[in-house]
């Protein structure tokens, strides 16, 4: 820790040899609380001032340049960008750093507008984060630019060419963002690497001419792989290889370059794919969240009412046309208000919760179980007959009825009434009558007394 003689500021050095040092100019203290611990966990040494005028006059004290700098732009005194042109005036005079290498500099502001985005970019800062931003933002975007090895840390690119000597180039360049690289010396043994698992890559980047199999015939056979619709195939193409870029995008590649290329141009390019194929990966994996919140019951885990009706129609369509059996059963667990009444709404859950489970492990996996409602549950049994529903049904009821529901220190018998409904003879005519059925079964089940099972017949 050094302190900065009359000015009250301490600068803490990096304490590990070649560890980074970020400094951060914002006027609001919890900003910069937010940010220098941010930037602390992701193993940056971490230097704040409230601003501009103070950074530019302690920035001279320190015994080498910051590797970054992160302003504010709406600061007292002095904002961001006078901040930033005076680090600019110094770097030129040589008085602080070096003009060579200007300090990467990122602006943070609550002010995210093109007129600030413009001067940002004219200052030469290399990003430009809004506020409010979200957990990580700032050690990503600060980790882009003072670690490049991290980017791309995780991918695998794929280098394909028969000439070792551009394989050895290309994958040392990419080695530096920390990208994994595959190589293959032809098309053919590409494809063996590409079929195992296409999603281990994340980009291909693929000569023209080679012996045994092209680039042009392995991007073809790569694109029609499932998944590898977005897969990034950038082509390489030899002197005046027009002909062979064109068919190397008629065949699904993405992008080209042609050779001699400098490495510059080759990183270039490669990150616009890694980001975007990142990018991609992402959106797909929230889609897929997305879809199971909208098909699945968050209680129990089973499928929902609307996923159970999409589906059961097209079901029961089938077995029609196939001529195959159907079966529904409807269950409602018997004067479930009183559970929750006696017991408790989170016991409640509970039941809820383990009745879901007994029905999905006692059915198989081509049936289609749904929490229905509130305390209703619905399976869908294709290839199943009336017999064999009502052995189904009867089995679950018992196991319910047999089940000892305990939990935190409660207990209580739980039951549950079935009705049960059967395809016969082509009747009923469609899904939702069938499940009208299952209803009325279960109707008569309550009627009866409740904790059995009914059938209902048209
Ligand atoms: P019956 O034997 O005639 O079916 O009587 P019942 O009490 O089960 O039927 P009723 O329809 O009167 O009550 C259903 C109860 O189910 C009322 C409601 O509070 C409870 N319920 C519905 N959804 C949930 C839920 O998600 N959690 C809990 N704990 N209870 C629920
Ligand atoms: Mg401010
Ligand atoms: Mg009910
Ligand atoms: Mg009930």
């Amino acid at each position: 820790m050094k302190e900065i003689p009359g000015k009250n500021i301490k600068i803490s050095e990096p304490a590990v040899t070649g560890q980074l040092t970020v400094v951060v100019i914002d006027d609001s203290s919890t900003m910069r609380a937010i940010i220098q611990k941010e930037l602390e966990v992701a193993g940056f040494a971490v230097i704040t001032f409230s601003d501009g005028l103070e950074a530019i006059s302690s920035l001279a004290w320190m015994q080498k340049p910051p590797d970054l700098i992160t302003l504010d732009i709406d600061m007292p005194r002095m904002d961001g960008f006078e901040c930033c042109e005076k680090l600019r005036e110094k770097e030129a005079l040589g008085l602080f750093g070096n003009s060579e290498a200007r300090v990467p500099v990122l602006f943070i502001s609550a002010n995210d507008n093109f007129e600030n985005r413009s001067r940002g970019f004219h200052l030469g800062s290399l990003e430009f984060i809004s506020k409010p931003f979200a957990r990580g933002d700032i050690a990503i975007a600060v980790s882009r630019v003072l670690r490049p090895q991290a980017t791309f840390a995780g991918m695998t690119a794929l280098v394909v060419d028969d000439d070792a000597s551009v394989r050895r180039m290309v994958s040392s360049c990419l080695r530096r963002f920390g990208i994994t690289i595959l190589e293959a010396e032809n098309g053919s043994l590409a494809f063996n690497l590409v079929k195992e698992d296409v999603n281990r890559i994340d980009l291909a980047i693929v000569d023209f001419e080679m012996p045994v199999m092209r680039g042009d015939e392995f991007i073809h056979l790569t694109r029609q792989l499932p998944d590898a619709e977005h897969l990034p195939l950038l082509s390489l193409s030899g002197f005046g290889g027009e002909s062979g870029v064109l068919q190397m995008f008629r065949a699904g590649a993405t992008d080209y370059l042609v050779k001699p290329f400098i490495a510059e141009e080759l990183l270039a390019r490669v990150q616009v794919h890694l980001q975007l194929r990142r990018h991609v990966r992402y959106l797909e994996e929230m889609n897929k969240n997305l879809y199971e919140r909208a098909v699945n019951d968050p209680l129990t885990g089973l499928r929902n009412k609307r996923y159970f009706q999409e589906n059961f129609e097209e079901m029961f369509a089938r077995a029609l046309r196939a001529r195959a059996d159907i079966s529904c059963l409807f269950f409602d667990l018997d004067h479930f208000k009183k559970v929750n009444d006696t017991c408790g709404h989170s016991f409640g859950d509970y039941v809820l919760k383990t009745v879901g489970a007994l029905v999905k492990k006692n059915v198989r996996c081509g049936d289609l179980a749904a929490r229905f409602g509130g305390e209703e549950f619905i399976v869908a049994l294709p290839g199943t007959g009336l017999d064999n529903a009502k052995f189904v049904a009867e089995k679950i009821r018992a196991l319910v009825e047999a089940h000892l529901f305990s939990d935190q220190g409660r207990q209580c018998p739980v039951t549950v009434s079935i009705g049960v409904a059967s395809l016969l003879e082509n009747q009923p005519a469609n899904a939702s009558d069938l499940l009208q059925l299952a209803d009325q079964a279960l109707y008569i089940a309550k009627d009866s007394g409740r904790n059995r099972v009914e059938t209902y017949m048209v």
